[in-house]
């Protein structure tokens, strides 16, 4: 049932919804939030996702904000939610402040639109008025828990006559509008999963489109602006799989022709475990604070999963959005959970902060982050923090951490301030001959350093070790850290000197 899904993917149903000529032409998908908080790992993997695809095809990518669940929504979270896929990289053509003819992109400014497809289901019986009280629903469940049966709605007010509504209707009693479910094994080739079968009447009784509120629920409001904004595929989580084959009986019910829909799997811990979206490292506002690059996390999703070139094993690149949507092709995404490893993350933002060093202007900015990062944490930084310095601060980094951030920590302190707890118990003759003998030095790298360092010992009687234990505590106060050398070349000539000169003084 998987074969052919590369060609059938590139067919686009032609349909009538927002009259955009040559619409259905181009491939048109679109991620849809709902405002409940932040936007997580998950929902950025299908933002991105829909954006490839969309890039690859030369297709539209729509941002569509699904509100219509009024309780769960959280201040603020729309625009927080611009801002990550804005920092991610992620652009949608369409969406809030990006109108077309299709928008409004936000569902609860759609309002009339529902309330008008609504009546044309009331209109062809496929929808229907339902008067069944919250206590009553509660009892049904309750019921059904107590005998081990399937909690369904019993769909009672399916066989109300027309007076009996209009009598309740006229008495005022509150009504939501219930889809008539079909018995019927409904099936659908997902892109990723490959052929679904699902039977939803076993499983539920009729589902609501339209709350008492006059809101409308998820489903009925998905489906409408799927097939209004003339969406070609649908690429969404898996949890939503057990949901298409309902949304396929609502197609139906329309006369429309549904879109594709491919299902994109869980995302679990390495260990295979399920991730929490409380945890809070799942949230990509906090890989942004913690200093993982937008590129690097973006590359870090493709690495799992599938549906790149990614050869598990081989070593991992930063590729560009351009590339990426490239390589990409839904059917070589796996239908297994994505383990994710946290590893690669960390080398993804290692060869990031490398890739940037390479471009002019982005190695500036990380220069300049850098020295905000350092004048904060080290008020009383001394003159050595110039630029060169950072600069060579940073080409060497790219070896040894995985975020600007760490270079501030208490284990690269002494790259930016004068050692507090220098030694005082030293041979300070044999330092005032160091001192003589590294300014005769004409280089100052860490390979010639080091031999320097050896003879310096040898002719000068003194263990290799016992003069380096005490270099490192001259030059950074610490009793571990990067090679003597290293650090010597790290700090350059003049700082080595001044630190050894303050000791001795
Ligand atoms: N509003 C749903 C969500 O929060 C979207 C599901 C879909 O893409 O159809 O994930």
């Amino acid at each position: 049932m998987r074969l052919n899904i590369l060609n059938r993917l590139l067919v686009v149903p032609t349909r009538k919804a927002c009259n955009i000529r040559g619409l259905a032409e181009r491939p048109r998908v679109r991620f849809a939030p709902s405002p409940t908080g932040y936007l997580h790992l998950g929902g950025l993997r299908t933002a991105l996702y829909n954006y490839l695809f969309a890039k690859s095809q030369n297709g539209v990518f729509i941002l569509r904000i699904e509100d219509t669940d009024q309780t769960r929504k959280v201040e603020g979270s729309v625009d927080a939610l611009i801002n990550d896929l804005e920092w991610a990289g992620i652009e949608y053509h369409e969406g809030p402040g990006k109108n077309t003819e299709c928008g409004p992109y936000i569902q609860s400014e759609r309002l009339p639109i529902y309330q008008e497809h609504i009546a044309e289901l009331l209109k062809n019986g496929s929808a229907y008025k339902c008067f069944c009280t919250e206590r009553r629903l509660n009892v049904l469940r309750r019921d059904a828990v107590k005998s081990q049966r399937i909690p369904k709605y019993d769909n009672k007010c399916r066989s109300l006559s027309e007076q009996e509504i209009k009598d309740k209707i006229n008495a005022g009693i509150p009504y939501c509008i219930r889809f008539k479910l079909t018995s019927e094994c409904q099936t659908f080739e997902d892109m990723i999963f490959g052929g679904i079968a699902y039977d939803v009447s076993m499983n539920e009784g009729d589902p609501v489109l339209m709350k008492s509120d006059g809101f409308p629920t998820y489903h009925f409001a998905n489906v409408v602006d799927d097939h209004l904004m003339a969406i070609t595929h649908v690429l969404r989580g898996v949890e939503w799989q057990i949901s298409t084959t309902k949304h396929l009986l609502i197609y139906k019910a329309f006369g429309w022709t549904p879109p594709r829909f491919g299902h994109l799997p869980l995302i679990v811990n390495a260990d295979g475990t399920k991730l929490s979206k409380r945890q809070s490292d799942v949230k990509v506002e906090d890989y942004k604070t913690k200093g993982i690059y937008s590129l690097a996390l973006v590359n870090y999703i493709t690495l799992s999963g599938g549906g790149f070139d990614h050869v598990p094993g081989a070593g991992v690149r930063i590729k560009s959005m351009e590339d990426l949507a490239q390589e990409f092709q839904i059917d070589r995404i796996s239908s297994r959970p994505s383990r994710l490893n946290p590893d690669l993350l960390e080398e993804c933002n290692r060869l990031e902060i490398k890739r940037q060093l390479q471009d002019e202007q982005l190695s500036k900015q990380l220069s300049s982050k850098l020295e905000k990062l350092i004048v904060e944490k080290y008020p009383e930084q001394n003159k050595n923090v110039t630029e060169e310095h950072i600069k060579s601060v940073l080409n060497w980094a790219t070896a040894r951490v995985t975020r600007i951030e760490d270079l501030t920590s208490s284990e690269f302190g002494f790259l930016w301030i004068l050692p507090s707890n220098a030694p005082t118990n030293f041979d300070r003759d044999l330092l005032i001959k160091l001192i003589e003998s590294l300014g005769e030095m004409e280089r100052f790298d860490q390979e010639y350093l080091k031999d320097r360092l050896r003879e310096f010992s040898s002719s000068n009687n003194v263990k290799f070790p016992v003069l380096m234990k005490t270099l490192r505590s001259v030059l950074s106060g610490l009793k571990e850290g990067p090679g003597v050398a290293e650090m010597m070349s790290l700090l350059g000539k003049a700082q080595s000197l001044d630190r050894i000169k303050a000791v001795i003084r």
